[in-house]
C-alpha cells in the first residue's frame, strides 16, 4: 500500500467518528478534509499521518518520554510484567459492558497511553468476547514516540497526540477514561465522559517495585511510597468509587531488568552506583497496583 492510500484509509475510518473531536485551538466542531487532515470550522488543520495518527498538538512537546523509553516499555510489557493489572481491567470491563442492556457501540479512551500496549491488549480482549458490543478504542499522549509506535503495531484504534489539559475531544464522547500509571487531569475526564461513564485509573500501591526503592532509595527518606494523596484527590472528583488491589511477582530477567530500568522514573533521580549492580542479574520484582474506579451518577 502507498503512503497515500495509507493515509486515505485512516482518513475514511475518522471521518466515521469525526462527530468525536473538537479543535483543542478554539473548540470548533472537526471535519475530515481532503481525506488527509481534521479541520475546525475555523481553519485550524491537523494532519493525519502516514503512521495513521493524528497530531493535535499545537506546539511541539519536548517530554522525558523519548522512543528507547517507550521500546523499553514495550518490551516490559511483552514480558509480562503488567499482565494480571492489565487481566483485571479487562475482567471489570467485560463484567460490566455484559450487563449494559443496550447494544450500542462502546467507546473507550486511553488517556495517557504511551505506546499503546495496554489499550491494544485490552481492546483485543473485549473485541473478542462474544457478549461485549462493539468497541471503539481511542488512544492520545503528549508524546509523539509513543503514538507512532503505537500506531504502527495497532491499527485498530484511532490514536492522537494530543495534550490532556486541552484535548481535542467533544464533551461526554466516552464510556470509559483508562488512565494507567499516567498523570490525571479530572475536570477534562469529567467533561470527556458520556453520562453514567466511569474513569479506570491504575496507580502504583505501596510496594510496587519495592526492591528497586530499596536499592535505590534506603537511607533517603524515599524507600517508603505512598498514594494515599492520589487516592483523596480521585474521591474528591466522584460520587461513587471502587478500588481493587492487584499484587503478584514477577522474575525479570537481565535484559529485561535493564528495560525496567530504563522504564521507570524511580531510576530517574537514583545513582549510576546504585543502578549500576542491578543491570548484571535477573531478579524477582514486585508488581502492585491499586485500581480506582470512580463514575458519577446521572
Ligand atoms: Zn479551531
Amino acid at each position: 500500500m502507498s503512503n497515500n492510500e495509507k493515509v486515505l484509509k485512516k482518513a475514511q475510518k475518522l471521518s466515521i467518528h469525526e462527530k468525536m473531536f473538537q479543535c483543542p485551538i478554539c473548540g470548533g466542531a472537526m471535519k475530515v478534509e481532503r481525506m488527509a487532515s481534521l479541520e475546525c470550522e475555523n481553519r485550524h488543520c491537523y494532519d493525519i499521518s502516514r503512521q495513521g495518527y493524528v497530531n493535535l498538538l499545537n506546539h511541539s512537546s519536548k517530554t522525558k518520554y523519548d522512543k528507547a523509553l517507550f521500546e523499553a516499555r514495550n518490551t516490559i510489557s511483552g514480558s509480562g510484567f503488567f499482565g494480571p493489572m492489565v487481566e483485571a481491567v479487562t475482567n471489570r470491563l467485560i463484567h460490566e459492558l455484559k450487563s449494559r442492556e443496550s447494544v450500542k457501540s462502546v467507546k473507550l479512551l486511553d488517556a495517557g497511553c504511551g505506546e499503546g500496549s495496554h489499550l491494544s491488549t485490552i481492546g483485543h480482549k473485549l473485541r473478542e468476547h462474544p457478549l461485549v458490543p462493539g468497541i471503539l478504542g481511542v488512544g492520545m499522549d503528549i508524546a509523539k514516540e509513543g503514538i507512532v509506535m503505537a500506531a504502527k503495531t495497532s491499527p485498530d484504534s484511532i490514536w492522537c497526540v494530543a495534550d490532556l489539559s486541552r484535548s481535542p475531544f467533544a464533551d461526554q464522547q466516552f464510556d470509559y477514561i483508562l488512565n494507567i500509571l499516567s498523570p490525571s487531569n479530572y475536570s477534562e475526564f469529567r467533561r470527556l465522559l458520556a453520562s453514567g461513564g466511569s474513569l479506570v485509573k491504575v496507580i502504583p500501591d505501596r510496594l510496587y517495585l519495592q526492591e528497586l526503592r530499596t536499592l535505590f532509595y534506603t537511607g533517603t527518606g524515599k524507600e517508603v511510597y505512598s498514594n494515599d494523596s492520589t487516592i483523596e484527590l480521585f474521591s474528591r472528583h466522584f460520587e461513587q468509587i471502587d478500588a481493587q488491589r492487584v499484587q503478584y511477582r514477577v522474575v525479570l530477567d537481565n535484559d529485561q531488568m535493564k528495560q525496567l530500568v530504563r522504564m521507570t522514573p524511580l531510576s530517574w533521580s537514583a545513582s549510576p552506583e546504585a543502578i549500576g549492580p542491578m543491570l548484571d542479574e535477573s531478579m524477582e520484582v514486585t508488581a502492585d497496583f491499586k485500581i480506582l474506579y470512580g463514575w458519577n451518577q446521572g
